[in-house]
């Protein structure tokens, strides 16, 4: 990098904004921190001299470069610090050979690096054959609000990355679906209740029992369940919604147990837990369709559902019709994919290559990026494999050599991407 000294500087700044979420107010609608670190970024942009644009400080676009359109999008908000930090989160602090504070890899540090590759970019002589539309997200960790209202304001390109992923590069991206289907009525038991959130897999679960003859008939002990007052407990292992297989789903044994005790609930059972219906038969390169049932709300089993390109919400009525009961599947992200080997992503792949020792293959994603924003996106690092960033948690950090080659991959990826020729 050209002048380090003045990027840390200006990452300290970047990283002190506190721009968590806050409250909404007329010229801030993520809050004033969010609009202020926003308001930041756009003017060192004008300072090296590229044409900006703020979106009501609900994103912000920089743009360079005149041809085929391709778009960066990254963000600037980013998620409470939560406890357990030994250093200052609004900071930059290198401490043996790491770099520290929050947002450092979610995803300020990468956003800054986007700007400064664009900037030895536009002072090169190399000849720009594309249009760079740089996006700067302000609402990537809550709602992607900022993305809803980009869109209203203006075209996004096909095709883009988005510097918040990993390494190497993504091609393909699951579609998201939430599949409901209400609970059935009991005998026995009344108000089952579980689950936090629609993409994490259920903890933890409960049910009251209005007939307590039953806990006689059947030990719920052995079913790992617990009893508390009148209200029967499971506990089980969370696990993010699109990897159902890494957790243990608090709601199959407080199920079970309720089945042996005689209620109608088998078809329930089989079909969203046991995959009767076979959802997880359709299956390609990407992964299979899987299934979590993660929350209850309103009287209806709520499901974690994650589609992989080509297949589609048809493919999965299909199936989610041989139940005996009412589903309905609602999406929520369309499955992305790119060409896995096409120019795009390969440009993107050498980069990545040029600067590892291990060469790197596209790989496909069950969890969304804001590289679903494009309608052909790949999420471009920066994670590199194997390595621990602690995001979203105390401590965020990155070692400073892989910082310093992640802005490497980066520089060489806009450089490259700049004399791509058509077609992508
Ligand atoms: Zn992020």
């Amino acid at each position: 990098m050209k002048d380090l000294k003045q990027f840390y500087e200006d990452l300290n700044t970047l990283l002190s904004f506190k721009s968590v979420k806050g409250e909404k107010s007329p010229d801030a609608p993520f809050g004033k921190e969010v609009a202020a670190a926003l308001r930041f970024f756009l003017d060192k942009a004008e300072k090296f001299g590229f044409q900006t644009i703020n979106y009501d400080n609900y994103g912000g676009e920089i743009v360079f470069g005149e041809g085929r359109e391709i778009g960066i999008i990254g963000h600037l908000d980013v998620v409470p610090i939560g406890t357990g930090w030994n250093y200052e989160p609004f900071a930059l602090t290198k401490d043996d050979g790491y770099l520290i504070g929050r947002g450092i890899y979610d995803d300020k540090g990468p956003m800054l690096s986007m700007l400064y590759c664009l900037k030895e970019l536009k002072d090169s002589n190399v000849k720009c054959n594309v249009k760079f539309r740089f996006f700067v997200g302000c609402d990537e960790e809550t709602g992607w609000q900022d993305v809803e209202y980009i869109k209203r304001k203006t075209s996004i390109p096909e095709y883009g990355f988005s510097p918040d992923g990993n390494f190497p590069v993504s091609y393909a991206e699951k579609g998201v679906f939430y599949v409901k289907t209400k609970i059935p009525e009991f005998k026995n038991f009344k108000d089952l209740q579980g689950g936090t959130v629609i993409n994490a897999v259920c903890d933890s679960a409960q049910v009251t029992v209005t007939n307590k003859k039953v806990l006689d008939k059947v030990d719920y002990n052995k079913y790992g369940l617990t009893l508390d007052g009148d209200k029967l407990q499971s506990k089980g292992v969370a696990a993010h919604g699109s990897a159902p297989h890494l957790g243990k789903n608090a709601f199959l044994p407080l199920l079970n147990y309720m089945s042996s005790c005689g209620e109608d609930i088998k078809d329930f059972i089989d079909y969203l837990f046991l995959d009767k219906w076979g959802v997880s038969e359709l299956e390609n390169e990407q992964g299979k369709i899987t299934l979590s049932p993660d929350l209850v709300k309103n009287g209806e089993m709520i499901c974690d559902c994650r589609v992989p390109a080509p297949f589609t919400e048809k493919d999965l009525l299909s199936c989610l019709k041989k139940a005996p009961f009412k589903v309905t599947a609602e999406m929520h992200h369309e499955p992305v994919m790119v060409l896995k080997d096409g120019q795009f992503v390969n440009t993107l792949l050498n980069a990545y290559n040029e600067y590892s020792t291990v060469k790197g293959k596209p790989i496909s994603m069950g969890g969304s990026t804001f590289a679903r924003v494009f309608e052909k996106g790949c999420a471009f690092g920066p994670e590199f494999p194997d390595e621990n960033n602690h995001i979203h948690e105390a401590n965020e950090r990155t070692k400073e050599s892989s910082f310093l080659k992640m802005y490497e991959i980066y520089k060489k990826a806009l450089f490259d991407l700049a004399s791509m020729k058509e077609p992508f």
